[in-house]
């Protein structure tokens, strides 16, 4: 007859310890397994993973493991403790099965950690029948352990971006590598002030860090500061995508000005409803909102010549000489800066600011484009979404690395699917 202890010896088994028997609990919901040491094996010392002689033994233990069929099991073993020689202590032993502070089996925790990534935390755990609490430690067993086993290798290029997760300013710094083929999140910091960024080149370590070639980044002068600092070998490019937001900000700032000021003066609202006309590419709109648009652009209005000067900027995009790029890019400076519009003025001095790093794009022969990074920063925003419950930050780091590290993950004693 096919038992239980029979098939947790094909699944879950561990040289040095046995399981005894396997019993229903009183209420009958769950299933425990009584777990005992191999007769004649000896305790591993947790603290330098060499077996020690016995010293005594605690009280028995609960650990959670995979549920079957409906059933809840958990594995009860009393841990003994060693009297080390070599740490020189009383210290508690170290068990295969779990890591010593969670009352998790690390079969479980994979197990939970799997699902945590196809569905939000609140779903896995209701999914299982367990709590949100215990699906955060499965996380976090499983990230940290792929943080400490992970091989950063020869890294060429990384981007660099923020993303606000509270109100309030609140920001992440995440740092991606970008390189063709393998994009990951490298890094995550708390705010994105200096201090925090530097938390970046420090764990990378220096040799990491002075081998790579492309850095790609927004116009956040902390960013800019320490990429100069600690990749001085490397390109660096504005992003692409912040440049193009930052104009459809300023163009917004010009629309909703002109749009308060018009209401002011009693004048005819043309400019209602025209937000979204004016800020998205005009080859994307439909015929309808096309013709709407012809219509917008008869009138001589602030907001129209702002339009204007963003739908021209995009042809800087288009070039392939970083020569020529140069030259449009100095025409369009000059143009915006005799346009009276201050918001886009703004934009134009801030793009003169940052010439050279706008130019490394067409140095770098276009072969980074902000869109991989642009695509890591929306992955990263709908994981936050389904990762919190408790939006802490500790909660988000563990969720981004968990779904975009590309983390090695612990070895397995079975495919527990
Ligand atoms: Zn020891």
């Amino acid at each position: 007859m096919l038992q239980l202890i029979t098939i947790l010896n094909r699944c879950h088994r561990f040289p040095g310890f046995v399981y005894q028997q396997a019993r229903f609990s009183s209420d009958h919901k769950s299933i425990e397994i009584a777990v005992r040491p191999r007769k004649g094996s000896k305790a591993v010392c947790s603290r330098c993973h060499q077996p020690a002689p016995g010293y005594d033994q605690l009280a028995e233990r609960r650990f959670e493991f995979i549920p079957f069929w409906g059933f809840l099991v958990f594995l009860l073993y009393s841990m003994r403790r060693v009297d080390c020689r070599r740490c020189q202590a009383v210290v508690v032993e170290e068990v295969p099965w779990a890591d010593g502070k969670r009352t998790l089996t690390k079969a479980y925790m994979l197990f939970l950690a799997c699902w945590a990534r196809r569905l939000s935390w609140k779903e896995t755990a209701e999914a299982f029948r367990t709590s949100w609490d215990k699906v955060f430690d499965a996380v976090e067993h499983v990230v940290t352990w792929g943080l400490e086993h992970r091989v950063l290798g020869q890294i060429d290029a990384i981007g660099v971006d923020e993303i606000q997760y509270a109100k309030g300013h609140k920001y992440l710094t995440l740092v991606y590598q970008i390189d063709l083929g393998i994009p990951r999140l490298l890094w995550v910091g708390k705010e994105r002030t200096i201090e925090s960024f530097q938390g970046f080149f420090t764990a990378m370590g220096k040799d990491v860090i002075s081998k790579i070639v492309f850095v790609c980044s927004d116009m956040w002068e902390p960013y800019l500061k320490l990429i100069r600092q600690n990749c001085s070998e490397a390109l660096h490019i504005l992003d692409r995508f912040h440049i193009v937001a930052n104009m459809n900000k300023a163009l917004d700032n010009v629309r909703a000005e002109e749009t308060s000021r018009m209401r002011r003066e009693g004048r005819a609202p043309v400019l209602r409803k025209s937000r979204w006309l004016l800020l998205r590419r005009s080859e994307n709109l439909g015929a309808d909102q096309h013709f709407r648009l012809r219509d917008l652009l008869r009138y001589n209005l602030k907001t129209v010549r702002a339009y204007l000067l963003k739908e021209a900027f995009q042809q800087l995009w288009e070039y392939n000489s970083p020569a020529w790029a140069s030259k449009f890019l100095d025409e369009w400076c000059r143009q915006t800066m005799r346009s009276r519009i201050e918001p886009m003025k703004k934009i134009a001095r801030s793009l003169r600011n940052h010439r050279e790093l706008i130019l490394n794009y067409f140095r770098a022969h276009k072969l980074l484009s902000s869109g991989v990074v642009e695509g890591l920063n929306n992955k990263a925003k709908v994981t936050m979404r389904k990762s919190y419950g408790f939006r802490t930050y500790r909660v988000l780091e563990l969720a981004l690395y968990h779904s975009l590290g590309k983390l090695p993950e612990p070895d397995s004693t079975h495919d527990f699917f």
